[in-house]
């Protein structure tokens, strides 16, 4: 039924598994039938501590029972103690709240080309990104996207977008040169396949950024609130962007982004220049700050372990020719094709989620060892068989 209606009513963008998923309770779903399945993919790095999870559903049913929409044009206390958490725990300044990833994205490259406006005039509006990168859906975060697969459909795009190859300090240099307004990363490309940059390609594209005085943006939609073991993806590489990103996991399982912007872009966004119906809604917020206040030192810690752990379960695979990512953010490469994997793992009870030719990993942050020990099991006989 669930299924009939969706193929009927609903626009068909998704290449969707054949389950319908009812109910989830941590890091397990249960489809229309009953049946249980172990969740390796928290709805694409969203749900951080699992499905309704207990804590969390109380912070934001409080919430929902306290205030529940304003619009901007009021102060309200989530989205304030939320600002002030990502602001103290990343050093940076200022924070915009949005919905989603593509628009914390857009709210990043308007940022930067107005910073650049607004010093040197007109021109040097440019946004350079990475081959292979994936910044969003909308017209500019498809444009932003350095892959050619994405530039095709919905022409003209928007103006001022140049791709460079990962590594390739000389090209970026030629762009800064020319007074590019940012440099815009993910620091591991996750849909692309889980590819961590090296970290001394992106210090030197810091440097680079500051030296020219373009913005260096951080796409960490995917890799943020915790994911990799830290609480943000740039910490492992002891740089500090001038613009962050961020979505899918800060709301826990509700809908919110949020561009935080360093002490350069500040003041940049003025009254009027930029904003969001729903940006920083207080059910949103609420659920974001239990989250942050929840990914302390010591669940961090387990990230990176069962990280580890991931890791040298499947290493013992036959099958398995690489695993690339960092913590629980994990991309594995397999002789038998990933979306096959995917869908036996689903057969056998688990969910797990694909990126490009590889087979992706996104778990809980807090997925029980037990849990998380019964689908590798599963996961492992699915590659080898
Ligand atoms: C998912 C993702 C986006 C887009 O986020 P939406 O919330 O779907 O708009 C942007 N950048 C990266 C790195 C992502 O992984």
């Amino acid at each position: 039924m669930i299924k009939n209606l969706t193929d009927t009513y609903i626009a068909p963008t998704y290449a969707r598994f054949d389950v319908e998923l009812v109910r989830g309770e941590g890091a397990l779903f249960f489809d229309s039938s009953g049946r249980s399945y172990i969740d390796l993919g928290s709805g694409i790095a969203v749900n951080s501590f699992g499905s309704c999870d207990t804590e969390w559903v109380a912070a934001v049913t409080a919430q929902l029972n306290m205030l529940s929409h304003t619009s901007n044009l009021y102060y309200t206390e989530p989205q304030s103690t939320l600002a002030e958490l990502l602001c103290t725990r990343t050093g940076m300044a200022k924070v915009f709240f949005c919905n989603s990833g593509a628009e914390a994205n857009e709210c990043a490259i308007k940022a930067a080309r107005k910073y650049k406006n607004d010093k040197y005039g007109a021109g040097q509006h440019n946004i350079i990104t990475l081959k292979g990168s994936f910044h969003g859906r909308t017209i500019t975060t498809l444009a932003a996207t350095g892959q050619d697969a994405f530039h095709t459909h919905f022409a003209p795009f928007t103006e001022g977008f140049s791709y460079i190859d990962i590594g390739d300090l000389d090209a970026l240099e030629v762009y800064l040169k020319q007074g590019a307004a940012a440099f815009m990363v993910e620091l591991i490309q996750g849909e692309s396949g889980v590819i961590p940059l090296d970290n001394a390609f992106v210090t030197a594209a810091a440097d680079l950024c500051a030296r020219y005085d373009s913005l260096f943006i951080v796409d960490e939609v995917q890799t943020g609130i915790g994911r990799t073991g830290k609480l943000f993806c740039f910490k492992h590489y002891g740089i500090t962007p001038d613009i962050v990103t961020v979505a899918k996991g800060l709301g826990g399982g509700l809908p919110i982004g949020a561009a935080l912007l360093g002490d350069k872009v500040a003041s940049t966004l003025t009254p009027g220049s930029h904003g969001s119906t729903f940006g920083g809604n207080p059910i949103c917020a609420a659920g974001a700050v239990n989250v942050i206040e929840r990914i302390d030192h010591k669940l961090l810690g387990e990230v990176s372990e069962k990280g580890e752990y991931i890791r040298t379960q499947l290493k013992s695979c036959i099958n398995v020719k690489g695993i690339t990512g960092m913590g629980l953010m994990l991309g594995i490469n397999t002789e038998k094709p990933a979306r096959e994997i995917a869908i036996q793992c689903l057969e056998k009870g688990v969910l797990v989620l694909t990126a490009k030719d590889k087979l992706r990993l996104l778990p809980p942050l807090n997925i029980p060892n037990d849990l998380l020990a019964q689908a590798i099991e599963i996961v492992k006989t699915v590659i080898d068989s």
